[in-house]
């Protein structure tokens, strides 16, 4: 099985919106860049409009001052012009007067946009001068408004202006400037002055400023990403090690460190987490220690006791033979010696086993076995013991007659384990045994239908030393490692043991082995269903608790 690391970078295939959204929960970098492009991008488009704004204002302005001031400049120099003319009532004088009229504009005014109109209020008269209109004026002719007129009629000491569009000669519309003056013409009356200032210096300046601002934001935009790219970068990267050497550390490999390169906090972080890689070292390694020693001591002393061991059950053993001559207390002593030394056997013999497989010293004697066939023989030597319980002790093999390697002397150990757990707990009812196989697995089963075990206990079954109710009186067994011993059995072939149980209704025990010893198989792949069965109708599944698969457990149940 591949294993995927937590830490590796998120798929990057697919649409462009899973790219996006892969990039962006995947990667701080990435997240840290675009978040501040983007908010760099809103901070300098709004900078860039106001200024664009303030330059369009400052320019249309000084424009708008300087046209103001050379009207007024052509409107007060031809008036005084007027004032200081005499026409006497001659038309030809009158006309005189207003081409110099028109000179000092033209001259003065700083425009070519100029209009000189008779107010349409004045009386009709043959001496007014003819009206004057530049041609540029009179290609826009459509810019001057009736409103404007009367208004510049209505106070003729001011100047009116008004915002318009002007088409240039060459075709080109821009905005402009419209200023309307009075002129007061001697012995004919008011006439109205007009000057037009286009903007179009004024907006090609605009649209430069504005082209130059744009591009200087998106290359300040493009260097403000770069720098946080790298920037980021330069965070992100020993960030990236201290999460890729603690994924190691936790898989296990506890010599990884990180390379801690300066004084920043990024190296203190990183000092932080190499004290606390040495400090973690250090004490799995004591406890490795600990559980060792632990592990020899009870090794040694289970091989200590054998000899005085041996000695004390070859003399319970004469004694429990000659017991018939002795009185009856001592008689029944001469019976619990005999007994209790057998127990204490068995439970160092359990003891050594455990204290090879802590060891790493378990051998498998692999030999061809008919698993129906060993099942038949253990429930032949267990028959008498189920008569005592007052169980009847079946065999249902619909399967598993055809040898398979395995370890027969384990695989027995095993079935007569839980045969005998069966027994004992079955309350004198039925004890079912099940063989059958498929192309992957053999697997027997153990059902009896007694007490069962409480939901809560059924974790701690195959645990070191642990039963439901020690105080039980027990006839076989008795220490709490047969079912830890039997897992570890299971363990070795690359089977599985698993149990269903309900109070009540009484316990499954099914163990599983591989027809090649270290086949792949699952608990899903054995033959037998754990869940409980019914007495009569063996394969019918009660199903009502899930099964629980302790074999992963094993590894941390034999290091407590
Ligand atoms: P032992 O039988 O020596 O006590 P085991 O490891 O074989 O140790 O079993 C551990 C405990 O699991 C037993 O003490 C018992 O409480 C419980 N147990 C095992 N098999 C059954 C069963 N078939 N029905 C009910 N409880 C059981």
């Amino acid at each position: 099985m591949t294993k995927t690391s937590p830490l590796q970078r998120p798929r990057t295939s697919g649409s462009l919106p899973a790219t996006w959204s892969a990039l962006w929960k995947g990667s701080v970098r990435f997240r840290t860049t675009v978040l501040t492009v983007v908010l760099s991008a809103l901070a300098v488009i709004i900078a860039c409009v106001w200024m664009a704004l303030a330059i369009q204002d400052r320019l249309y302005e000084a424009r708008k001052d300087q046209a103001m001031t050379a009207a007024l400049q052509a409107a007060a120099e031809a008036q005084s012009l007027l004032d200081a003319a005499n026409p006497e009532g001659d038309p030809g004088k009158l006309q005189e007067i207003m081409g110099g009229v028109q000179t000092r504009v033209a001259n003065l005014a700083a425009t070519d946009y100029a209009r000189i109109v008779r107010s349409p209020a004045e009386a009709s008269t043959t001496l007014a001068p003819v009206p004057w209109v530049t041609t540029p004026f009179e290609a826009n002719a459509d810019m001057l408004t009736e409103g404007l007129r009367e208004r510049v009629r209505d106070q003729t000491t001011r100047q009116w202006l008004q915002a318009v569009e002007i088409t240039m000669p060459s075709g080109e519309l821009v905005p402009g400037i419209l200023i309307g003056q009075s002129l007061r013409f001697p012995e004919v009356g008011m006439y109205e002055l007009y000057l037009a200032y286009p903007l179009d210096e004024e907006q090609q300046t605009l649209l430069f400023v504005q082209r130059t601002l744009w591009l200087a934001a998106a290359a300040l935009l493009f260097i403000i990403g770069v720098i946080s790219w790298f920037v980021m970068r330069s965070v992100t990267a020993p960030i990236r090690e201290a999460a890729e050497t603690s994924a190691q550390l936790a898989g296990g490999d506890l010599g990884v460190r990180i390379v801690v390169d300066g004084e920043d906090e990024l190296a203190t972080l990183g000092r932080s987490f190499n004290a606390m890689a040495d400090s973690l070292e250090g004490q799995i390694k004591e406890l490795a220690e600990l559980s060792l020693v632990q592990q020899r001591f009870v090794s040694d002393v289970s091989h200590e006791l054998r000899t005085p061991l041996t000695t004390i059950r070859l003399a319970a053993d004469m004694i429990n033979d000659n017991k018939a001559s002795f009185d009856p207390t001592t008689e029944r002593a001469a019976e619990l010696l005999h007994a209790q030394v057998q127990r204490f056997e068995g439970l160092l013999s359990d003891l050594l086993e455990i204290s090879r497989y802590d060891a790493g010293s378990v051998q498998l004697e692999i030999e061809p076995t008919s698993l129906a066939h060993l099942a038949e023989d253990v429930i032949d030597s267990m028959q008498q013991l189920a008569d005592q319980h007052g169980s009847n002790l079946r065999l249902v093999a619909p399967g598993g007659y055809s040898p398979v390697d395995m370890d027969a002397r384990r695989v027995r150990r095993v079935v007569r384990n839980l045969i005998g757990n069966a027994i004992e707990h079955s309350e004198g009812k039925p004890v079912v045994v099940t063989v059958d196989s498929n192309q992957q697995a053999v697997a027997i089963g153990v059902r009896d239908f007694g007490l069962g075990i409480k939901p809560e206990h059924i974790e701690h079954v195959f645990d070191r030393f642990w039963r439901a109710d020690p105080s039980r009186k027990r006839t076989i067994g008795g220490t709490g490692l047969g079912l830890s011993i039997a897992l570890g059995d299971a363990k070795l072939h690359g089977g599985t043991l698993t149990v269903w149980s309900e109070p009540g209704n009484g316990s499954n025990f099914v163990l599983t082995l591989p027809r090649v010893v270290g086949g792949a198989i699952t608990v899903m792949s054995s033959p037998i269903a754990v869940e409980g069965q019914d007495a009569e109708t063996p394969m019918g599944t009660l199903g009502l608790t899930q099964p629980i698969d302790v074999v992963l457990d094993t590894d941390l149940r034999g290091k407590k």
